[in-house]
């Protein structure tokens, strides 16, 4: 099942068409009397929704199937070129705007990164934002069939995003409130947005197109500069009564810990973050222990996670001990979630995972340690940094797969 949102005041034929869609992206290519034994419809709506999505261009024939003894039936899947989404993801150290096609394969992308040994507030504006969308949009018009074919942007944000508002509440590390994103995007450009919390986009990205394809259970741990979670239950992202589920950076891993930005102790991210491994390392060569990143750099504020980690594949003690630490935090973390929620598959995206080598052996022995049965598996994130960005292609994807017909009309008149 796709991640929808329930939806009363469709029509029955969006709601058949939707459930057609869905059908064939679950499968890649199926037949017609395929479609039939698994969708409990009759035959003859089946065949006017199967030809309405071809209309509408999103679905087309493929290669021919197998026989079972008559002709060759013709093989239906999703029309991946016909339409395209742009995906932004805001992160805390770099923004990436991308345009996908509908199966979420990227054909532009464009990188904005942010330096953070300046400071600890960046000078994100929503500016910015549009910038890097004007960036991307400009790589794209050296291809003039694929210009008209955008149906919408998504954004998934840093911080506590309003998604039917459209609006950043709060993102503590650009210093931003209030700011209504969503219209300032589309006052400039004039596409469709949607917007949402960076982390559940992540989720979406991995659900629609990742390692939880067919999950209906899935947690998805995004482990950086800050660290949080998105979670798909029953199919749809799990928000929780303020939208706020899901902060597992704020629950508490170490009860003597350092001070946190919220203002509590001993939080998951002040020992597993990106920051929190840089300020680990720095504080135990202060107080005398070796280590090669001395060597890496010309004052010790300028060591960052990454840093760490180059340091830890250079064979440096002391990057990887604190490493396998950060790795230990995080599974107390995750198996903290794992026995709340008992999911199908865990993730873990953002810069931590990248030091996989380093930080799962010492992550999935806590996690195993913590949990009651067998954990469920816990692996990095397929589409690596480029995760998010896809996942907020996934916003607008939802709302075309939910109702394509008044999608369509309402994004192209
Ligand atoms: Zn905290």
């Amino acid at each position: 099942m796709l991640s929808l949102e329930n939806s009363d005041n469709r029509s029955v034929r969006e709601k058949n068409r939707s459930q057609i869609l869905q059908a064939i992206k679950m499968q890649e290519a199926i037949s017609r009397i395929e479609l039939s034994g698994q969708i409990d419809l009759n035959p003859s709506t089946i065949s006017r929704a199967v030809n309405d999505l071809e209309e509408m261009n999103l679905i087309r024939e493929r290669e021919m199937g197998e026989s079972s003894g008559g002709r060759r039936p013709v093989l239906l899947g999703i029309n991946e070129s016909a339409y395209h989404i742009i995906g932004v993801d805001i992160g805390a150290t770099k923004i990436i705007a991308v345009i996908t096609n509908i199966q979420g394969e990227i054909l532009e992308k464009y990188y904005y990164r942010i330096d953070y040994s300046q400071g600890d507030v960046v000078d994100i504006s929503p500016e910015l934002v549009l910038e890097c969308l004007e960036r991307v949009l400009k790589q794209n018009q050296r291809n003039q069939s694929r210009t008209d074919r955008i149906i919408g942007i998504g954004v998934g944000a840093h911080g506590l995003v309003d998604k039917d508002r459209g609006k950043v509440i709060f993102a503590p590390n650009f210093g931003w409130r209030d700011i209504y994103l969503q219209r300032n995007i589309e006052e400039k450009f004039g596409y469709k947005t949607i917007i949402d919390n960076d982390v559940r986009v992540m989720a979406l990205g991995e659900y629609w197109f990742g390692y939880g394809q067919n999950c209906d259970c899935l947690i998805c741990v995004n482990a950086g500069y800050g660290i949080g979670s998105g979670i798909i239950f029953n199919g749809r992202v799990f928000r929780g009564h303020r939208s706020l589920a899901g902060e597992i950076g704020h629950t508490t891993v170490a009860e003597d810990g350092p001070r946190c930005n919220c203002g509590d102790y001993g939080c998951l991210e002040t020992v597993a973050s990106g920051p929190a491994i840089a300020k680990m390392v720095r504080t135990r060569i202060k107080r005398g222990r070796e280590s090669i990143i001395t060597e890496m750099v010309y004052d010790m504020s300028q060591i960052t996670g990454k840093l760490v980690f180059q340091a830890a594949k250079e064979g440096d003690n002391l990057s990887r001990q604190v490493l396998e630490e950060a790795g230990n935090y995080l599974g107390i973390g995750i198996a903290n979630l794992i026995n709340i929620m008992d999911p199908e598959l865990v993730l873990v995206g953002g810069g931590v995972s990248r030091a996989e080598d380093f930080v799962f052996a010492s992550l999935r022995q806590a996690v195993t340690r913590k949990t009651m049965e067998k954990p469920p598996p816990i692996s990095p994130v397929k589409q690596g940094e480029e995760t998010g960005a896809i996942g907020s292609t996934v916003l607008v994807l939802e709302e075309l797969f939910q109702a394509p017909e008044s999608f369509l009309s309402e994004v192209r008149g």
